[in-house]
């Protein structure tokens, strides 16, 4: 599965750095995360959202996010920052899933496309139902 150049407008600068650590990352690597962040493969550092139904909750901080990374191994979602404070850096030894244990945890992001790929489905389903029912009409 490749990596499509990522669509619509830049993230945000400010997205691009975690806020909300628990703890000081003495070895995180700032410009590679800004990267992989601008890049689409580790979803931006938002800011906590409200639940308001369509927000997803990262289950280990408990915040509510627009999207989340999804842990490779077992689909889990995880924000960004909890998923920095597992691996900072791309030195970091690898650690194990915390949600099923795999070994060499590692997470992918397409939060942002799958939105847009609903949408797109909603959209199409209606037009096939628009363009159906006109058929029948004429
Ligand atoms: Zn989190
Ligand atoms: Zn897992």
């Amino acid at each position: 599965m490749g990596n499509a150049a990522p669509r619509g407008p830049a993230v945000e600068e400010r997205l691009t750095q975690p806020r909300r650590l628990v703890r000081q990352l003495s070895d995180l690597d700032s410009d590679r995360l800004r990267r992989l962040i601008r890049s689409g493969d580790l979803a931006p550092c938002f800011d906590a959202a409200e639940e308001d139904g369509r927000a997803v909750e990262c289950p280990i901080c408990f915040h509510f996010y627009p999207s989340l990374n999804r842990s490779k191994c077992c689909g889990k979602g995880i924000c960004t920052e909890c998923f920095l404070q597992l691996m900072p850096s791309k030195a970091s030894k690898a650690v194990h899933c915390p949600f099923c244990k795999t070994a060499a945890y590692a997470v992918e992001y397409r939060g942002a496309r799958t939105l847009s790929e609903k949408k797109l489905q909603r959209e199409q389903n209606f037009y096939s139902e628009f363009l159906t029912g006109r058929t029948e009409r004429l």
